[in-house]
């Protein structure tokens, strides 16, 4: 049994599998590849894996080869065309936004596991890659803000005079939103939280900082924990607090997004309109097409005086820890799929294996993508 790691798309300096990492899968006997130059950006070169006695293999050799094929983002349809009939293949591949691909990897008739569409349970916590990747992007996004903002965070009182503490709003308390708000404080801002799920509330507090409430949101408790759309009356209040917040507000972090949908345009052109100069927003929902109106992921767009930063993958930018976890998830994910011997036992009535397989001998095996693609 061979075990490829891939090389990532340019832009990702994540890999998969650190060269450490690496020997937990060897001592279940599967021999492990990585594709030439894989694990660079992420501090481990090819003799960090050489040294681990991993081989170096060409990209072409690893996908005509491996029995498993590990990969943070999609193949191209190109690539999924050419792959082994049963190859398996583990990532966080986004199914919800990436339907035609999810067709070409049934008809590659290859088992495809998505890990980002694991089930929010406890039991899948330790392997749980949205968790502790978006942990990493809610810290990076207010020090990438503190970076791009042209006065302090703390309060200061100097001989030169004093200098108030910033004052940093933030749309979404998930992990993300919740490691922002504990970044803002260490840093000594003023931090307000908006967030659609009442139960986030008691965290929110307990990390220093103040919940606005809204009253009558949508029941969410059959999401899986996840948020669901709000009533247009709803909206229309929380657009009112949001309004009032974010005239005050030096910083904005936005976190806020349904799985499958568009994430919610929080901040519309009237409020970026009443925000100071020099105000900065770093919106991590950019990947589905922001919180603000003019959010563009991968770049920041002045509007006003305003910094709109789009960045929906601060996690490579922190590429060794991110592919730490990463890779600690991805070898917990594994070791459900994988008997003793180190054979691929798929056990579909396991609720974690069901949540996470997409595709498998070229049927689409997962409910929900099922559903999506006949509708
Ligand atoms: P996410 O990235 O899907 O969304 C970020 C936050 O934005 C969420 O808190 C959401 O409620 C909020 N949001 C969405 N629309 C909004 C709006 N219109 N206005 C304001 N806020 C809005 O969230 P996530 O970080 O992936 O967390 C999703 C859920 O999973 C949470 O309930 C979290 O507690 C839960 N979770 C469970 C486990 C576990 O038990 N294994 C681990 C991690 C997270």
């Amino acid at each position: 049994m061979i075990a490829g790691i891939l090389k990532e798309p340019h832009g990702e300096n994540r890999v998969s599998l650190l060269p450490e990492q690496a020997e937990a899968l060897m001592k279940k006997n599967i021999e492990v590849w990585i594709e030439d130059g894989a694990g660079i950006n992420a501090f481990a070169d090819n003799e960090a894996y050489t040294f681990k006695n991993i081989r170096v293999v060409s990209r072409k050799e690893l996908l005509l080869q491996a029995d498993i094929i590990l990969s943070i983002h999609n193949l191209s349809s190109e690539e999924i065309v050419g792959l082994r009939n049963e190859a398996l293949l583990v990532g966080v591949y986004q199914p919800l936004y990436n339907i035609e691909l999810i067709k070409d990897y049934t008809a590659a008739i290859v088992t495809l596991c998505s890990i980002d569409m694991l089930p929010r349970t406890t039991r899948a916590q330790s392997m749980d890659v949205l968790s502790s990747q978006a942990n990493i992007a809610g810290y990076k996004a207010v020090l990438t803000a503190a970076n791009i903002y042209g006065r302090y965070f703390p309060m200061f009182m100097t001989a030169a005079g004093s200098i108030a503490p910033a004052r940093v709003l933030i749309l979404g308390a998930g992990v993300a939103g919740l490691q922002a708000i504990a970044t803002a404080r260490r840093l000594g801002a003023v931090v307000e939280v908006f967030d659609t799920r009442p139960a986030v509330k008691e965290e929110v507090m307990s990390l220093g900082a103040k919940f606005i409430e809204i009253g009558g949101a949508a029941d969410a408790s059959t999401a899986g924990g996840y948020a669901v759309d709000q009533t247009e009356e709803y909206r229309q209040q929380q657009q009112m607090k949001i309004a009032e917040s974010i005239t005050k507000a030096d910083i904005v972090i936005t976190t806020a997004q349904i799985p499958g949908k568009n994430a919610p345009v929080l901040i519309t052109e009237k409020m970026l309109k009443t925000m100071r100069n020099g105000s900065v927003i770093v919106d991590i929902a950019a990947g589905t097409g922001g919180n603000t109106p003019f959010t563009k992921n991968n770049e920041a767009v002045k509007y006003n005086g305003v910094t709109i930063l789009g960045d929906a993958n601060l996690p490579s930018t922190m590429p060794f820890d991110a592919s730490k976890l990463y890779g600690k998830n991805v070898l917990n994910f594994l070791s459900l799929l994988l008997d003793k011997d180190g054979n691929i036992q798929l056990d579909f009535e396991d609720e974690l294996v069901k949540g996470a397989c997409i595709t498998h001998r070229g049927e689409v095996v997962h409910e929900k993508i099922k559903n999506l693609i006949s509708n």
